[in-house]
């Protein structure tokens, strides 16, 4: 819902209508007409200009571990995904879209793949989350859809600031980035709330992480980590480091060890994800992935293995390419 739009067409209302309308909406309402403190005729306006969504639903896709894909249209036709997760202890996650496509060119990522359309607003960031959460009760968000967040950050900021009405905390939110400094830094610099921060690292070193991504070439891992560094000091919070495990190609030991001279452990947490298939590598066999994580624990820098979700309905990390 665009509350800009809404807040135009109620000029001549008391302005406590906004956050009436709001409250209902992150509530979890699905229409006007469930907003019973409002005047009928207010509601009948807001139904005729206002659309209850800024995204239309064009495809739902439900996987058989529980996870729910959605394929949305933003109003000039261009595609995103986001994905509910739902897993046994209770916790609902959504992952969520900050751009249509991604600039970038990750090259174990299908979104990277897409045609790059352009950033989201912030209302669109946030109908993804309230399409879900009309279904259900929501208490994790991450900004790890398609896109890179760093790169549209004030929408990202207003959106993620948005979402403790839905009952996501900050500290249950997290913002993943490939490392886009500028971004990063103006998130380090303005962001008081404690929203977590997720690096998708990949490589432990430059030449390997350039071949993957090649952002790496713009920032490369120096700065990158330097920044995380900053962050910690300053806002006394672990980074997540995202590692995708690709057979042959980063998963060796001798990766893991220089993984864990590059990462300061009062610094990062390791999260290992397997990896989906989009084409071009192998995911790394179990054993593999379980012996990279031993050098980790040995060297104690803490590391977890990410469960993979939604596989069959390619909506599990990496996959998001909008093609239903
Ligand atoms: N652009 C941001 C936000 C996307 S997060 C970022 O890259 O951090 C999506 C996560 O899934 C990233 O860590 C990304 O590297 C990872 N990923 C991409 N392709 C993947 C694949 N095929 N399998 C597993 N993880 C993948």
């Amino acid at each position: 819902m665009n509350l800009d739009l809404v807040s135009n067409v109620l000029a001549d209302e008391p302005p406590y209508r906004l956050q009436q309308i709001w409250e209902w909406t992150a509530g979890g309402a699905s229409s006007y007409g469930e907003m019973t403190n409002l005047p009928a005729r207010t509601r009948a306006l807001l139904e005729e200009r206002v659309p209850f969504s800024t995204l239309e639903l064009v495809h739902e896709a439900h996987a058989k571990d529980g996870t729910v894909k959605a394929l949305f249209h933003t109003h000039d036709g261009h595609p995103i995904e986001a994905v509910l997760m739902r897993y046994r202890d209770g916790r609902r996650s959504v992952c969520i879209s900050s751009q249509s496509g991604c600039p970038l060119t990750c090259t174990f990522c299908a979104t990277g793949r897409m045609r790059f359309r352009r950033n989201l607003d912030a209302w669109e960031i946030l109908d993804q989350a309230l399409h879900f959460r009309r279904v259900e009760p929501i208490d994790h968000v991450v900004f790890m859809g398609m896109g890179e967040p760093m790169l549209n950050v004030d929408a990202v900021l207003a959106a993620a600031r948005r979402l403790p009405d839905m009952g996501v905390t900050p500290r249950r939110t997290t913002i993943s980035t490939v490392g886009w400094l500028p971004g990063l830094k103006r998130f380090v610099d303005e962001v008081d709330e404690p929203i977590r921060l997720a690096l998708s690292l990949h490589a432990p070193a430059d030449a390997l992480r350039s071949e993957l991504m090649p952002v790496n070439d713009r920032y490369p891992l120096e700065d990158v980590i330097a920044e995380c560094r900053r962050y910690v000091e300053l806002r006394r919070r672990k980074v997540f480091v995202e590692y995708v495990m690709l057979a042959g190609v980063n998963d060796g030991p001798e990766h893991a060890r220089a993984l864990a001279v590059l990462l300061d452990r009062k610094v990062f947490k390791v999260n290992l994800i397997p990896y989906n298939p989009t084409g071009m590598y192998d995911g790394s066999p179990r054993d593999a992935i379980a012996a990279f994580k031993a050098v980790l624990d040995n060297a104690h820098l803490p590391a977890t293995v990410r469960l993979t979700r939604g596989r069959d309905i390619a909506a599990a990390c990496g996959q998001l390419a909008a093609t239903a």
